[in-house]
């Protein structure tokens, strides 16, 4: 390894600091990020400065759930789109405090020294790596756009989309020439495009597999948004294709590059609070439109479970480090007519191979589900709200454990770029995606069976 890319790990890798808030108030070691104590002069300026410009009333909004957008019909008022733009512009400042200037001198060294094993001619001309967004929905368009104009190691340079009125809005926007504009017919010429190193699949779930495999034999790297696909079969198709085309496939859990969740895994894991005994987690929302692809099973694949429920399934997994053997569901539906294809409030309980029970749940016909707690030995890890874009609060039974708001795509995007520049195996691979659905497929079994039902593995 050269000097240069040395220091570009070391810039990546550096160890986080943060103040635990309790009864003792003293400095441990986080897994991300940059130095906070550095950062910690900033803090409560930061904070006051949110007060005096009337945010907190927005905040604490977010604090309690996602950001919502229109097409899940989920709320974002006109208020909360103009705060999103400031909100972004606040996540862009703390990641560049984070990241600091060391990390543009790690890459700039790092990929002046070239000899990245697998990024294309495009990053050894030391530019970014360049990403194709392929659907320009809500996701895309709210947070994974701006969450790429605040990454260091890739950026935006092509989009694919059905809809020719966005082309010219998002070439305006971000400057993307009409070369670099694909329609889903069109979309395997990418394969020619020099620009793009990773394609991005943000489509409605039964479109994962195709976008996903159709990129990997266009010889680009994949980034899946969750649930991976809608079935494990199509899960095991995406994995082989890239594995064929010797290209990187990851999924958007957005989630493990969060810095309280980040901070969690690791108590959990180092049982600095002994070993956990049970998990309660959960996560839903009140859907909107009935018409939406979220309530077509073709295109969802399932209903709340797929949606959302699917990030407390994974905190438990990620928690423990383990998979589910055995799991029990229920499901309850008190609107067959909205609920008639997909899944509306599914609790199921899951028996790791440790002993430990996991009792979770999710729902499309309420708000204020979101958090896990997980009972130790001495104590408890709680995070609530956790499974939001913004305002993850994390508290222990030693105290509250509290980071500065970072932008998770842009974080999961930057490490994406760091697993290909690096040839490593991303934490948030194809393969974990399938865990994913292999836990949801024994949820659904066990519903239509009602029977437990063991996870396979
Ligand atoms: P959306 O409805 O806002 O956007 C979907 C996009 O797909 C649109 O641009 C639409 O035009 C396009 N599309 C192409 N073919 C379509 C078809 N046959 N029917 C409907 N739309 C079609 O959805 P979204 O919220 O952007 O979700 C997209 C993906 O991202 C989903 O897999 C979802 O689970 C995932 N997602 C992830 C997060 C996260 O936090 N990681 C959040 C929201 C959504």
């Amino acid at each position: 390894m050269t000097q240069g890319q040395r220091g570009l790990l070391r810039s990546l890798n550096t160890q986080s600091r943060c103040k635990v808030w309790g009864r003792n108030a003293i400095w441990i070691n986080g897994t991300i990020g940059a130095d906070y104590r550095r950062l910690l002069g900033g803090y409560w300026a930061i904070h006051l400065c949110i007060a005096a410009t009337c945010f907190s009333t927005f905040v604490h909004s977010v604090a309690s759930g996602l950001l919502f957008d229109k097409n899940s019909s989920r709320v974002l008022s006109a208020v909360s789109l103009q705060t999103t733009e400031t909100k972004m512009n606040m996540l862009r400042n703390n990641r560049r405090e984070f990241l600091g200037t060391s990390l543009t001198a790690g890459v700039a060294a790092g990929i002046a020294q070239g000899g990245f094993f697998s990024a294309s001619s495009h990053a050894k001309e030391n530019k970014k790596l360049g990403v194709a967004l392929v659907g320009l929905g809500g996701l895309s368009t709210n947070q994974i756009a701006p969450g790429l104009l605040n990454a260091s190691l890739c950026k935006l340079t092509a989009v694919v989309t059905g809809t020719p009125e966005k082309e010219k809005k998002w070439s305006d926007k971000y400057g993307i020439e009409r070369d670099h504009i694909y329609n889903y017919q069109s979309f395997d010429k990418i394969a020619s495009d020099d620009s793009v190193d990773i394609v991005y699949i943000v489509l409605p779930n039964s479109m994962h597999a195709e976008f996903t495999i159709r990129a990997a034999k266009a010889g680009k790297h994949v980034l899946c948004e969750k649930p991976m696909a809608s079935s494990a079969a199509d899960c095991r198709d995406m994995i082989d294709a890239c594995k064929a085309a010797n290209r990187q496939l990851a999924i958007g859990y957005r989630c493990q590059f969060e810095p309280h969740h980040v901070k969690s895994m690791q108590i959990a894991r180092s049982k600095e609070l002994g070993s956990i005994k049970m998990i309660e987690a959960g996560f839903g929302f009140k859907i909107g439109d009935p018409k939406q692809w979220r309530l077509r099973k073709a295109l969802a694949g399932g209903g709340a479970l797929m949606d959302v429920g699917i990030y407390a399934l994974q905190s438990c997994r990620y928690l423990l480090g383990l998979e589910a053997k055995m799991i029990t569901a229920q499901e309850t539906k008190t609107d067959a007519t909205k609920f008639a294809e997909v899944d509306e409030s599914i609790t199921w309980l899951m028996q790791f191979p440790s002993g430990v029970l996991a009792y979770c749940s999710t729902s499309y016909n309420f708000n204020g589900l979101n958090r896990f707690q997980a009972f130790t030995d001495n104590g408890f890890i709680r995070m609530d709200p956790a499974f939001g874009y913004t305002g993850a609060r994390l508290e222990t039974s030693q105290g509250k454990i509290e980071f500065k708001e970072q932008d998770q795509f842009a974080n999961e995007m930057d490490n994406f770029a760091k697993c290909i520049l690096e040839n490593q195996t991303s934490k948030v691979s194809g393969e974990e995606g399938l865990k994913d659905l292999l836990a949801i497929e024994a949820i659904y079994k066990s519903i239509e069976t009602r029977a437990t039902v063991e996870v396979e593995s």
